[in-house]
């Protein structure tokens, strides 16, 4: 906001610019700094969150192929035990047959023909779930090739993502850097007890120890100023910490000055 006081031009603002303290002006600076570096470190920070969620992208992908995969095995198994039992079956098929050429009188034909009968039917029925199994396995099959693309999918999007984070974090590093170039030359034009009040504030401020006064309050607590406090505050001439919070105050002026009111007065 100082930076636009300069660049306007308007007289009343330059005026209160040249009355502006160069300690509190500093101030509001560093606060910036600070500001912007502690919001670059609380994304720098974030990293290793920021790691994990890419990792469970790829293991809830990886888990559904390997569930697939799982099922597809359970489905071989389960056919397989079945082509066992239809093996047993038609061996015994078979030896019913071969005992049906010796038998002697009719009621044991009968009987075996019964035998041979009811293992038909085992057999028939096994063999119908054998071919439902083969019916869900390339169902399952598919499955398996469909996971397996989107893991290979996901696995690139988040290379991806994490190549444009890696940039991100190298980017707020470099930034991080500058900001602690540019405190250091702040803090060395800096009054040594101002920095200091500064410096206590922020610590027990979650890192904020200049506040706007605006209105007559201050912004940051909205606890009312004094008038008389409000007054020398709006001089921005010297540094006034709020009763409340305690943090350095400083006034932006209004962008129009009082004392062009008539002037400027939109026509309604
Ligand atoms: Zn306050």
């Amino acid at each position: 906001m100082i930076a636009d006081c300069r660049l306007t031009g308007s007289p009343a603002r330059v005026g209160l610019r040249a009355n502006m303290n160069s300690d509190l002006d500093r101030l509001i600076e560093l606060q910036r700094l600070d500001s912007a570096a502690h919001s670059a470190e609380r994304r720098l920070a974030e990293e290793p969150e920021r790691q994990k969620a890419f990792e469970a992208r790829i293991e809830a992908v990886r888990q559904r192929v390997a569930a697939a995969k799982e099922r597809l095995a359970d489905n071989q198994n389960a056919r397989r035990t079945v082509e066992k039992d239809v093996a047993v079956h038609q061996g015994r098929l078979s030896k019913f047959r071969d005992q049906l050429m010796a038998v002697k009188t009719n009621q044991e034909y009968q009987a075996m023909q019964k035998e041979i009968e009811f293992a038909q039917a085992e057999v028939k029925g096994l063999e119908d779930k054998i071919l439902e199994w083969m019916l869900e396995a390339d169902e399952l099959t598919s499955l398996v090739k469909r996971s397996e693309a989107e893991l290979a999918a996901e696995q690139k999007a988040v290379d991806a993502d994490r190549r444009t984070m890696g940039a991100e974090l190298s980017d707020l590093k470099a930034l991080v850097e500058r900001l602690a170039g540019e405190r250091t030359t702040i803090v060395a034009a800096l009054d040594a007890q101002a920095l200091a009040v500064f410096e206590l504030v922020a610590r027990r401020r979650n890192g904020v120890a200049v506040a706007e006064a605006r209105d007559g309050i201050c912004t940051i607590c909205h606890v009312r100023l004094r008038p008389q406090v409000f007054n020398n505050v709006r001089r921005n001439d010297q540094l006034i910490q709020c009763d409340s919070c305690q943090r350095i105050l400083y006034f932006v002026p209004a962008a129009v000055p009082a004392t062009s009111d008539k002037v400027s007065q939109p026509a309604q």
